[in-house]
């Protein structure tokens, strides 16, 4: 009998690194004849090499996130459990049969998102806000190629998020670029200048990319359908109304929502997401198959779709996704519509406190963010916008989103969310303010930031040009 000590280190009794075994299905030649020289190193100290990566990185678990448009909002930790449990990793080929309770989830999340939006029908295949922009504006094409009318155009508000012309561009339309008012809306005059018999839709975000609410929204939609084009919904914007306006009143035909934002599912880093579309009953007959159906016995897949643009994703999206947002939505029931006043409160609370320090472009009530910007520290200081979110960053605070809208010199939109209390929100308030101060009294402090976070400044252009895309350098 072998001793406890003389057994193999593991439960087979196979020792892995002295056993070479014939692999006898590959030629010999291509098998090597020296072991590989791989750096050798304990469990523990590739765990504490990987644990203090993860340190450096910023996330919402370690500190505030108010980066505009993106609405970095809490993403409850149980919804991560639930995701997980038995019975939702089926097999995504596996027969409709066999796959009831994750095909009735999907029904009946499509069910809540169809209420919150008022629109008729959905697809939860598109993977990314943009993904959902593209599948929206090659319904809108298919719709108008179906009906025998040639429409070529799109017009976009000057303040859009970039995706809009690229997906309008992408689903085939050119583009028409409309400027914004002085009041951070749409020009209803420029709009009905460029309006003709060629424009298929407006894309829209409202409240649009400066926090501010489209107050002609309904004239717009009277004017684009007396012209016979469709509205389109960027909905990223979503968690500012709701619960308390929709966009089927508003008059749009077709709506994204960013699940990965408004639905509380982790994003960041590139996905996974989900742009679930929603359309008008007009539109339904053109959304990617299959749609989820259910006959009153059975949930199904539904491939009958008369005038589908096809599918835009394997299988029916991002189901891990999906599954986060419901479980967001049923715990949050009518408190959803708590979630849109704290996001909105917080975001007029901030603007309210920090604009004796920075410049305010549209001094109206915002919506979920708003923009200020940097232009008086540039003109005075010489510290400009980047700067600013630099030192922001020793503040154990992700910068704002800087640069955008474009419409808005050295612009910073900050977007708190709802999920923050009032002790964080004073500390960022306290932290602009300090820097703001330090922006007059010692300028080449806020220059030379950050100073602890472990990455200074970083080469963006050179980063661009020449990309480093092998990991030995
Ligand atoms: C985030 C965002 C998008 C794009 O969504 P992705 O999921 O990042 O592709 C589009 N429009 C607006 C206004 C956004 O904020």
């Amino acid at each position: 009998m072998k001793t406890i000590f003389e057994k193999s280190n593991n439960a087979d009794g196979i020792n892995f690194v002295n056993e070479t075994k014939k692999i006898d299905f590959l030629p010999d030649e291509l098998l090597r004849n020296s072991h590989l020289n791989l750096p050798q190193l304990s469990e523990l100290d590739v765990m504490r090499h990987y644990k203090e990566l993860s340190d450096m990185n910023f996330c919402i678990e370690k500190g505030f996130y108010p980066l505009g448009s993106c609405t970095m909002k809490y993403n409850p930790k149980v919804n991560e459990f639930l995701s997980s449990l038995d019975g939702f990793d089926i097999h995504p080929d596996a027969n409709d049969d066999f796959a009831q309770g994750s095909l009735k989830l999907m029904y009946n999340l499509g069910n809540a998102l169809k209420e919150v939006t008022g629109m008729d029908a959905l697809t939860l295949q598109p993977s990314a806000g943009a993904h959902g922009e593209l599948t929206g504006m090659m319904i809108v094409k298919k719709y108008f190629d179906t009906i025998g009318e040639t429409r070529t155009k799109v017009i976009i508000p000057d303040s859009a998020h970039g995706t809009n012309p690229a997906s309008a561009k992408m689903a085939g339309f050119d583009i028409i670029e409309i400027k914004s008012n002085d009041k951070g809306q749409i020009d209803i005059d420029a709009l009905k200048s460029v309006l003709n018999s060629d424009v298929a839709a407006i894309m829209m975000t409202n409240p649009n990319t400066l926090g501010i609410f489209e107050e002609k929204v309904k004239e717009i939609s009277d004017v684009m359908h007396a012209n016979g084009s469709l509205l389109y919904y960027d909905g990223a914007n979503f968690n500012a109304i709701m619960g308390y306006t929709n966009p089927k009143l508003m008059g749009f035909d077709v709506v994204h929502l960013n699940l990965h934002k408004t639905f509380s599912t982790p994003h960041g880093g590139g996905g996974p997401g989900a742009g679930v579309v929603a359309v008008v009953s007009k539109l339904k007959d053109y959304l990617p198959k299959p749609v989820i159906d259910f006959d009153g016995k059975k949930y199904f897949r539904n491939y009958n779709i008369k005038h589908s643009i096809g599918s835009v994703k394997d299988y029916c999206g991002n189901f891990g996704v999906l599954v986060r947002a419901y479980a967001y939505i049923l715990m949050m029931g009518k408190n959803l519509k708590n979630a849109t006043e704290n996001a909105v409160l917080n975001a007029n609370y901030l603007k309210e406190k920090l604009k004796k320090y920075y410049n305010l472009p549209y001094d109206e009530p915002c919506m979920h963010e708003f923009v200020i910007t940097g232009e008086k520290q540039k003109e005075e200081n010489g510290v400009s916008t980047l700067h600013i979110a630099k030192a922001l960053m020793d503040g154990n605070t992700h910068p704002p989103t800087v640069y955008f809208p474009l419409i808005v010199h050295e612009a910073m939109m900050i977007e708190p969310t709802e999920s923050e209390n009032k002790q964080v929100l004073d500390e960022f308030v306290s932290n602009m303010i300090d820097i703001a101060n330090e922006c007059k009294i010692n300028p080449q402090k806020v220059l030379d930031s950050p100073y602890t976070t472990p990455v200074k400044k970083i080469d963006e252009v050179s980063a661009a040009r020449h990309p480093d895309l092998n990991f030995k350098g």
